[in-house]
């Protein structure tokens, strides 16, 4: 006799629940051969089922042995199991189990591609089985969409397209009506001609013509096993039901490679036939992805604590945190190809060769920055209102940024945004204040002169070059002490103010004027021998200075007396100019040390203005800080939480679908790859369609946005990317600790 293709001996199996022990199979002993189609009948809950998903390799049992080919399966590991089901059994299911999301011919499809045939060859083959099972036609007919008969044809379709010698069938017709049934058992008989077909059924007569061999069995144990019709001699052997198999296709390689390539292909394919899930995962991911990004944005703008120290005013008074200050390495001035060189820098919005003047308040409009307490024309009392306005020079400016006149060539030009105020050739009295240069209290008066209208709003009103340097000049020259009125008696000179020497262009030659507020201490009218001495930054006179006679003008200047002015002609022969330092603004303060790294590079030195002044710590700033540090670390956490458990209950929709795989024999490291591609991909996109949004709000001057995204350099997208990812991964890990315990119950 010919060998057994399954024996059973004594098998028997029990299910353990908390309150029942139930003996579903009692000491079974069948074989089953080639070419039989065996009918397995029994009332509801005798074991039928439980019989047929031992054989099919699905279920375990307790006692007993199972032979397949003659070879024991004791010793057979999960992994050899999973082989069985892969290559030796097809399963046809009451409930049909297909993946109703693909159309029909993915479904056969995917079994081909688990048992490694290329996917150009499973393609041609499965259109194939679908003829033969009677569904040419419905090959992208979605299988959620097919009737009840049509369902079960594709699941025959789809136990075939695996060749197999065994088929087993569990109820295959229990959701049929009789007529769709019959056909199916028809179906099944004739591709017993050259397998074995076990079928369970409820329906004895409807398979009777067909069958060839009938078990009962009652409550685990066979009562009956009798041969039905004669197997094995078929006269109409020539009408094969079963036949024309597609062509064998190549097997390809069954390595890692071709294991990533199938789960890709199914990972692909699960996207692609629910979209609606795809947009719901996709939308999922990128809502975490966003609020992450500004989280770890918050994070690393909140990384440096600079802005938690009070800031001192008395080296820098402009507080400024976009303020660089650079310097020449080898310490000579700056020439022009440098500041250009600077300006061209990426994130440098201006570089002002007229440090100094930076630190200095300028005040224009009566009553709104500055008001008169008292006083006349030649002696007045002004208070200053505010000290936001500090002045930057016109070497920051060019032609282009001018509506209308032209850019300043005098000292007393200057240009700024009109508005409603302002027209060329205006002329607007101005003071000048310079908390940390000049003597406190002391002021700088003059005329200025609009040359020249700004194309774009701004308060900031830019001034000459002359005029910075001249202002900004006893810093770069020391601090000067004229000295007057010699007293013979003292043989010393009895005035000694230290006066900053500002030009008048109006005045030439050796004329001076002092200041109307002097009184007593102001030189006589006439001429007047002075003698300059230069001071040192400790207040000590270095070298001997000199002396000249100088004209004072009977009429005084309206600036303090710390000031008096000269001719340019004086100025120029006694004061030297040097531009040892410029400012560079940055475009934000989170570019800071890129760009001053960027100068190093080029050869220059810079130090921030902000970071240099920013001293004591602030303890409410401080305390500010860590709770929003607390706060993002706690919301980043948050997430990940919410994303395994939202995503992992949004993945079990597709539990059912890994139950199929699992059954008609893709392998648990495939299964469990195919998540990683499918919810990789949605995290990528989630990723890239963020940083879109984000530019998009960036650009649309979104605020919180622009703060944040300031600090998005390379590092902090790399952070923001692996967040993401690694939440990914840590999800598709948690569901697949799920799904193994799932489809290995
Ligand atoms: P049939 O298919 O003939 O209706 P089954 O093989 O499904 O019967 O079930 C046989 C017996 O085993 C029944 O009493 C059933 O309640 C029990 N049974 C089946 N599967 C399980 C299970 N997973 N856990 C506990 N009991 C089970
Ligand atoms: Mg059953």
């Amino acid at each position: 006799m010919e060998k057994a293709r399954i024996e059973l001996q004594g098998i028997s199996k029990s299910y353990y629940s908390e309150t029942a022990v139930t003996q579903a199979l009692r000491k079974v002993n069948l074989s089953f051969y080639r070419g039989e189609f065996v009918a397995i009948t029994g009332e509801s809950g005798s074991g039928k089922s439980t019989l047929l998903n031992m054989m099919g390799g699905m279920d375990t049992f307790d006692e007993g042995e199972m032979f397949v080919d003659g070879e024991p399966t004791f010793q057979y590991d999960e992994e050899e199991w999973e082989e069985y089901r892969r290559t030796k059994i097809g399963y046809i299911f009451q409930d049909y189990s297909l993946i109703g999301h693909y159309s029909a011919l993915d479904n056969v499809m995917s079994a081909l591609l688990a048992l490694g045939y290329e996917e150009e060859y499973a393609k041609k083959a499965a259109a194939q089985y679908l003829e033969q099972v009677g569904l040419a036609g419905f090959e992208t007919h979605r299988a959620s969409e097919l009737s009840s008969g049509q369902k079960q044809r594709l699941s025959i379709a789809r136990a075939l397209a695996k060749n197999t010698d065994i088929i087993v069938a569990d109820e295959p017709t229990g959701n049929l009506d009789s007529e769709t049934g019959e056909q199916i058992v028809k179906l099944l008989s004739e591709l017993s001609r050259e397998r074995l077909v076990i079928m369970v059924t409820h329906n004895y007569e409807q398979a009777e013509p067909y069958v060839t061999r009938k078990i009962r069995i009652h409550d685990g144990q066979v009562v009956s096993d009798v041969q039905v019709n004669e197997s094995g001699e078929e006269s109409s052997s020539t009408q094969k039901g079963g036949a024309e198999k597609p062509e064998t296709g190549k097997v390809q390689k069954e390595d890692a490679g071709w294991q990533h390539k199938l789960a890709f292909y199914l990972a692909n394919r699960n996207r692609r036939t629910q979209k609606g899930r795809t947009v719901l995962f996709t939308t999922f991911l990128f809502v975490i992805a966003a609020v992450s990004f500004l989280l770890i944005g918050e994070l690393f703008m909140n990384r440096d604590d600079y802005a938690t120290r009070s800031y001192s005013h008395s080296t820098f008074y402009k507080e400024d945190n976009t303020r660089l200050v650079a310097k020449r390495e080898d310490g000579k001035e700056f020439t022009k190809e440098d500041i250009e060189e600077m300006a061209s820098l990426s994130n440098v919005e201006v570089v002002d060769p007229c440090d100094y003047a930076n630190d200095i308040n300028f005040y224009m409009e009566e009553d709104e920055d500055y008001k008169y307490l008292y006083g006349n024309t030649e002696r007045r009392l002004v208070q200053f209102l505010k000290e936001d306005r500090f002045m930057m020079s016109v070497e920051t400016l060019s032609e282009e940024d001018l509506a209308q006149g032209r850019m300043p060539e005098e000292q007393n030009e200057i240009v700024l945004y009109a508005g409603d105020s302002y027209k060329l050739d205006d002329t607007i009295n101005t003071y000048f204040v310079a908390h940390n240069i000049w003597s406190n209290g002391a002021y700088y008066q003059t005329e200025l002169k609009v040359v020249g209208l700004l194309r774009e709003e701004t308060d900031q009103v830019y001034f000459s070059g002359a005029l910075c340097r001249m202002l900004a000049m006893n810093i770069d020259a020391g601090v000067y002490r004229i000295y007057y009125m010699y007293e013979a008696r003292m043989d010393d000179y009895s005035m000694k103010p230290a006066m900053i020497p500002v030009v008048n262009p109006s005045l030439s030659g050796n004329d001076v004027r002092v200041s109307a507020a002097m009184g007593d201490t102001a030189p006589p009218a006439g001429p007047v021998e002075f003698h300059w001495q230069p001071y040192d930054d400790e207040g000590n006179e270095y070298g001997n200075g000199l002396t000249t006679m100088v004209n004072v003008l009977a009429e005084g200047h309206s600036s303090t007396a710390d000031f008096m002015e000269v001719s340019q002609e004086f100025f120029d022969k006694y004061y030297h100019r040097l531009r040892p330092q410029a400012s560079v603004y940055i475009s934000s303060y989170a570019k800071t040390d890129s760009v001053i790294r960027a100068l190093n590079r080029r050869g220059f030195e810079a130090i921030s203005t902000y970071r240099l002044s920013a001293n004591d710590y602030l303890e409410e700033k401080v305390t500010e800080r860590l709770i929003i540090i607390g706060i993002v670390v706690f919301g980043l956490i948050a997430l990940l939480v919410a994303e395994l458990l939202i995503l992992r209950s949004l993945m079990k929709i597709r539990m059912k679908d890994y139950f199929v795989l699992k059954f008609i024999g893709v392998k648990m490291p495939i299964i469990r790859k195919i998540s990683y591609y499918e919810i990789g991909s949605y995290c990528l996109a989630a990723v890239v369609l963020t940083v879109c949004l984000m530019w998009i709000l960036r650009i649309a001057g979104i605020p919180i946005v622009q703060d944040i995204m300031w600090y998005y350099n390379w590092v902090t997208y790399m952070v923001f990317v692996l967040y993401n990812l690694l939440l990914s991964v840590l999800t598709v890990a948690f569901f697949n600790r799920l799904l193994k315990g799932r489809l290995n119950a």
